[in-house]
């Protein structure tokens, strides 16, 4: 396997896989998208609520709220909020017993409080998946094919892919068509399809990707990409030991 870097920032890495199928990139996006443990608020105990929102509105904003998750994610934390109005509640009035786990973004508003309104409540936040809720995701994951653009002799420099292209990735230059940013294709076809000639193929090379990771700012993405490895070793360990049993045993019926 080849890995090669074409963008990285704090939020986002995009980079080029090579050297394997596409089972093996869906697996790693399957388990970055649903599998990696982060925490989030589970439940709440509401101590004083004169506030507009009912509780359970409150719980529901409360538990979409984004905290930051250290690689060690065994124990329940408590954030609490005490907050009276008149004023706005954002998240970063959540006040936690471990600072190491704190909403990422403080100024997501959680409710608005008038003359005399008040809010008490503790948030019990605990550590899940997202395979089991959808406010454990700490990643969005996507990837696509690299793409292979294919310019036979037929071609009469015409231009009309260049200007069919969206992109931008077609381009005149020498007296020849070329290829500039290929990994901005999106495999739309539509210079293929402008050309009368047929003078131009688009299709993709089926052992490389483009692999895009943007996460939520729970974790870094190193650590998404070391703890998604780890479990993928993890799965393939049980996956030896399961295969070894069924052939010390005998195959189950
Ligand atoms: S549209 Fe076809 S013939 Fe025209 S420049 Fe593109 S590949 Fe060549
Ligand atoms: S397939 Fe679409 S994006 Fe790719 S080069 Fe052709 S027109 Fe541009």
């Amino acid at each position: 396997m080849k890995v090669t870097l074409l963008f990285k920032s704090d939020s986002k890495i995009k980079m080029m896989i090579e050297d394997v199928d596409v089972g093996f990139v869906n697996a790693l996006r399957r388990i970055l998208v649903s599998e990696i443990p982060a925490y989030a608020v589970d439940h709440i105990v509401v101590y004083e609520n004169t506030s507009q929102l009912y509780d359970e509105i409150l719980a529901h904003r409360l538990g979409l709220i984004p905290l930051s998750t250290p690689l060690n994610v065994t124990k329940e934390v408590t954030l609490s909020i005490e907050k009276e109005g008149p004023c706005i509640v954002y998240s970063g009035d959540m006040v936690s017993d471990d600072e190491l786990i704190n909403p990422i973004i403080p100024d997501i508003p959680i409710t608005k409080l008038g003359d005399n309104q008040k809010i008490k409540i503790n948030c019990i936040a605990t550590a899940g998946i997202a395979k089991t809720h959808a406010k454990y995701q700490t990643c969005l994951v996507f990837y696509k094919y690299f793409p292979v653009i294919e310019i036979n002799k037929k071609c009469d420099l015409c231009g009309v892919c260049v200007e069919a292209c969206p992109r931008n990735v077609i381009e005149i230059k020498n007296d020849s068509i070329e290829t500039a940013n290929i990994e901005e294709c999106t495999l739309c076809r539509s210079c293929e399809e402008q050309c009368d000639l047929k003078a131009i193929n688009v299709s993709y090379d089926p052992r490389k990707f483009i692999f895009t990771i943007e996460n939520y700012g729970n974790m870094s993405i190193k650590d998404l990409i070391e703890v998604s490895t780890s479990i993928i070793e993890e799965k393939c360990d049980n996956f030896i030991t399961a295969l070894a049993g069924v052939a010390e045993h005998g195959q189950r019926r």
